[in-house]
């Protein structure tokens, strides 16, 4: 969101063609907060056209595991704008997450969180937080590539990208550009995952390059969340990785004030999708209490995005007034109807009658917002790569064996590399136990051998087959196996732990 542009006027005529809208109503408190947030985007002069339809628990209980029925899929496609309510996925086996489907199915790979302290009207302990996350939408462990391999063992397979990597640096540069910002901070754990987060890293460095007037740092993930959590003020953009952004953007949102004021934009080449950060709220849904405005806030983020930028300003001016005035929902009163500032304590409906009655109005103590009617940030494409040599020097088997010590399960593997390949070594769970384990390490049933290809020995997939073909005469489960290549001559794996 453009908070720092210098303020604009508005002028109703400007914006006449209505931009088709995708509307999902969604489930529990989602139709009041929806309506509510559309009445005061009406009132204020969105030149919108909406298009409702049916996602959700209805739908996934009327059979569509994914919660989306066919026809809903070619609504948001045609318009590639969706202003969405939460939905409730409903307990229990065999429904896929609705948002995980929609995020990856329509490429939308930035998740944009602005997180902004409203004090002394909302409280707060950190009056000055004005911070945006954005966060990697649809790799990471959010693949959901999980399986399980042994009675012990379950594992999810972390993707990371080079394409993914760039697209999402770079988008976080246009955006701090394009909004003013003057500091990138990205958070990884690369100290640990030295491939993947590592990638995250160096690419973010790599496009960091591109952009010299703005700032840029790197915190480990577990300091940089302290961090923010004790001294927000310290950031102003945050990229970051899909599961990290998750979390770091409801911490970043609630120590704003309230995860319930949260908007979230989710941008992709082909879409968007605007929602509150927050849940479907069953416990308090259709009594008129939900505080609708995470949804309200992510319309202003959507109607920037459609270029109506001056209508954008208009509602998000009106709904600080509302809150300077001391009209809150009873989630940002925290029972404190007494409390200085306080005037009424309002339910969905009133709390979007006062943000109409102020549209016009500017807020009197916070800063006024001015959004440019710029059209949707540029997507950046990543740049095209001349493939890397790729030279594959070994394999990492993964074994399914109880009750075996190291030292008798290594013998039964080399026996099957004889003459193919060198066992160079055996992990449980990341760390060597094989040659020279210790014996406090804890075992489980499954194991990594590591075969590498004999000096002068040019290794081809063939070898490994037959490796695998001889584990297999020899009764040895093997559930998985992970080849070893060089990429240019560095090491595509990491070593293990103590290797
Ligand atoms: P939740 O965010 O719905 O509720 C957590 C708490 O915050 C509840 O006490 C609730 O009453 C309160 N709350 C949330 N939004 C509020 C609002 N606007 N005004 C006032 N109070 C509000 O989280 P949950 O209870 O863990 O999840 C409920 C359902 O929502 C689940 O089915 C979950 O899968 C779903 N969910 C959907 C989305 C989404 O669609 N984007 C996101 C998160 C959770």
């Amino acid at each position: 969101m453009n908070t720092r542009a210098a303020p604009q006027t508005f002028d109703p005529a400007a914006t006449t063609h209505a931009t088709p809208v995708t509307v999902a109503y969604g489930d529990g408190i989602g139709p009041e907060i929806m309506s509510a947030s559309l009445r005061i985007l009406k009132a204020a002069g969105a030149a919108i056209a909406i298009e409702p339809i049916e996602i959700g628990e209805a739908v996934y209980k009327a059979g569509h595991a994914s919660g989306i029925p066919p026809e809903a899929w070619e609504t948001i496609r045609r318009n590639k704008v969706l202003f969405k309510a939460p939905i409730t996925t409903p307990q229990g086996g065999g429904y896929k997450s609705l948002n995980v489907t929609m995020r990856k199915a329509l490429g939308l790979f930035a998740n944009v969180r602005p997180c902004t302290a409203y004090a002394p009207f909302v409280p707060t302990l950190h009056p000055a937080m004005d911070v945006v996350v954005v966060r990697e939408n649809e790799e990471d462990l959010y693949a959901g590539i999980e399986h399980r391999q042994t009675d012990d063992v379950v594992q999810c397979l972390k993707l990371i990208t080079r394409p993914g990597c760039e697209r999402i640096a770079r988008y976080a540069f246009e955006y701090a550009r394009a909004n003013g910002r003057k500091k990138v901070t990205c958070f990884t754990k690369d100290n640990i995952m030295k491939l993947t987060d590592g990638l995250f890293r160096r690419v973010f460095e790599e496009v960091a390059a591109e952009y010299p007037e703005i700032a840029t740092e790197h915190m480990i993930i577990d300091i940089g969340a302290a961090r923010l959590a004790a001294s927000p003020q310290h950031f102003d953009v945050i990229l970051t990785g899909n599961l990290y952004g998750d979390i770091v953007s409801d911490i970043a949102a609630e120590i704003a004030g309230s995860v319930g004021l949260a908007p979230s934009a989710n941008i992709g080449p082909h879409g968007a999708m605007f929602e509150a950060i927050h849940g479907s709220a069953p416990d308090i849904a259709g009594r008129d209490v939900a505080n609708p405005s995470g949804l309200l806030l992510a319309g202003v983020m959507m109607l920037v995005h459609i270029g109506q930028g001056a209508v954008a300003a208009r509602i998000h001016n009106a709904w600080k007034r509302t809150i300077e005035d001391g009209i809150l929902t009873a989630d940002l009163a925290r029972g404190a109807s007494a409390r200085e500032g306080v005037a009424a304590v309002v339910g969905t409906r009133a709390f979007a009658d006062a943000v109409i009655a102020r549209l016009g109005e500017m807020p009197r103590t916070l800063a006024p917002v001015a959004y440019a009617d710029a059209a949707p940030l540029p997507v950046p494409e990543a740049a095209p790569r001349v493939p890397a040599r790729k030279e594959l020097v070994g394999v990492d088997v993964f074994v399914h064996a109880a009750d075996i010590a190291p030292d008798a399960l290594a013998e039964r593997l080399a026996a099957c590399a004889e003459g193919l390949f060198d066992l160079t070594m055996i992990t449980s769970r990341g760390v060597k136990v094989w040659p020279q384990g210790l014996p406090e390490t804890a075992l489980v049933d499954h194991w990594r051998a590591r075969f590498k290809s004999k000096p002068g020995l040019a290794l081809n997939k063939a070898m490994i087959a037959r490796l695998l073909g001889r584990m297999a005469e020899a009764g040895i489960d093997f559930v998985k196996t992970e080849q070893l290549y060089l990429f240019d001559g560095k090491p595509g794996f990491a070593l293990g732990q103590g290797e």
